[in-house]
């Protein structure tokens, strides 16, 4: 069994503000937001980053990033959505299972 906190995540085993899932994935509250809303979105596959993404992995990731927008708006964002994805510890990734940070709601990090 994997020690990776995501993959405990998504198997229940720790707790989380899951606020969607289904069979390919699942979206729970970031630990620490940094924004009203701040959502992580998280293959059950375990994927350590996008240097890992192949062919295999197409249509899972179209399917995970097409749920976006309706998690966005079951948060309440209305106007709009933050994506971030974190790649490596050159692109400042903590959590080695891939995970799409959905951000909104006020004033979001990056970018301005
Ligand atoms: P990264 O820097 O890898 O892109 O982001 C990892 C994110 O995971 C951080 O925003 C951090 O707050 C969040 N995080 C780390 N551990 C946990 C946890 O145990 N539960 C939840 N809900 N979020 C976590
Ligand atoms: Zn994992």
């Amino acid at each position: 069994m994997s020690e990776c906190i995501f993959c405990r995540i998504a198997r229940g085993e720790i707790p989380a503000g899951i606020v969607y899932q289904d069979d390919d994935m699942l979206a729970f509250k970031d630990i620490n937001p940094r924004a009203r809303v701040h959502v992580l979105v998280i293959p059950r596959l375990h994927v350590a980053s996008l240097e890992d993404i192949d062919e295999s992995h197409d249509s899972l990731m179209a399917r995970i990033m097409r749920r976006l927008p309706q998690i966005a708006r079951e948060q309440g964002l209305e106007t709009g959505f933050r994506t971030i994805i974190n790649t490596g510890s050159g692109g400042g990734q903590e959590v080695f299972h891939l995970h799409v940070h959905l951000l909104g709601g006020g004033r979001l990090p990056g970018f301005g």
